[in-house]
C-alpha cells in the first residue's frame, strides 16, 4: 500500500494546495490506523481501517477528478504519482461492473474463501434477505455495482452534492468517510477524459 509522502525535489502543481489539507487528514488517520493496538482484534480486522482509508483517499481523488471536475489533470496526476490515490483501483471504477469496488484484494479469486468472487462483490438480491455481509479480507459491506445503480442511474447525468458523495461512501463502506472540504478552483478547463493516460491493469 502506498504510503503518503511528500517528494520535496519537485513542487506540486498548482491547485494541489486545495486538497492538500485533505490529504493530510487522510495521512493522520491512516498512521492512527496503523498505529492502533491490536489486542483482541483477528490479524486480518485489524487491517480493515486501513484499507478502508486507502479506498476512501482514492476516491476522494477520483470523485474530485472525474466526477466533480473540481481539480485539474496535473493535480491528479501528480496525486497518483505520489501514492495519493490508488491508479489501480481507480482503473477498475472506470469499468462497468466495478464501480464501487472495495479493494483490488476482492477480486483476486486466490485471495478469497469463496470460490472466484468475494462475498462482498455478490449484489444484495443474490443473498438471503437480511444478511449483513462483512468481507473478511477488507471489512467491506458490499460493493456490487448493481446495489448502487438501480436507484441512482436516473439522476447520474446530475452533479452530485458533497453530501450525496459522502452518503454514497457511506454505503460502501458502512462507516462515516472522511471531511472531504475543499474550496471549488475557479477554472477546470484541463478535464478532458485521457484514457490512454491511464495504467493498464489487465
Ligand atoms: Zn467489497
Ligand atoms: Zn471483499
Amino acid at each position: 500500500m502506498p504510503k503518503i509522502r511528500h517528494s520535496r525535489t519537485k513542487k506540486p502543481p498548482e491547485g494541489f494546495e486545495d486538497i492538500e489539507e485533505t490529504l493530510q487528514e487522510f495521512a493522520r488517520k491512516m498512521k492512527d490506523a496503523e498505529n492502533e493496538p491490536h489486542e483482541g482484534k483477528r490479524r486480518v480486522e485489524s487491517l480493515w481501517p486501513i484499507f478502508r482509508l486507502h479506498h476512501q483517499r482514492s476516491r476522494y481523488i477520483y470523485d474530485l477528478y472525474y466526477k466533480r471536475e473540481a481539480i485539474s489533470k496535473d493535480v491528479y496526476d501528480y496525486c497518483l504519482k505520489h501514492g495519493y490515490a490508488d491508479g489501480n483501483l481507480i482503473a477498475k471504477w472506470k469499468k462497468p461492473g466495478f464501480e464501487r469496488l472495495c479493494c483490488l484484494r476482492c477480486i483476486q479469486p486466490k485471495d478469497t474463501n469463496f470460490g472466484t468472487t468475494c462475498i462482498c462483490r455478490v449484489p444484495k438480491s443474490k443473498l438471503e434477505e437480511g444478511r449483513i455481509v462483512e468481507c473478511v479480507l477488507c471489512g467491506c459491506r458490499g460493493c456490487s455495482s448493481t446495489d448502487f445503480t438501480s436507484s441512482k442511474k436516473e439522476k447520474s447525468k446530475q452533479p452530485r452534492t458533497e453530501n450525496e458523495d459522502q452518503r454514497l461512501q457511506l454505503e460502501t463502506y458502512g462507516e462515516q468517510s472522511a471531511q472531504t472540504q475543499i474550496r471549488q478552483p475557479s477554472s477546470n478547463g484541463e478535464n478532458e477524459e485521457d484514457e490512454n493516460n491511464q495504467k493498464k491493469v489487465e
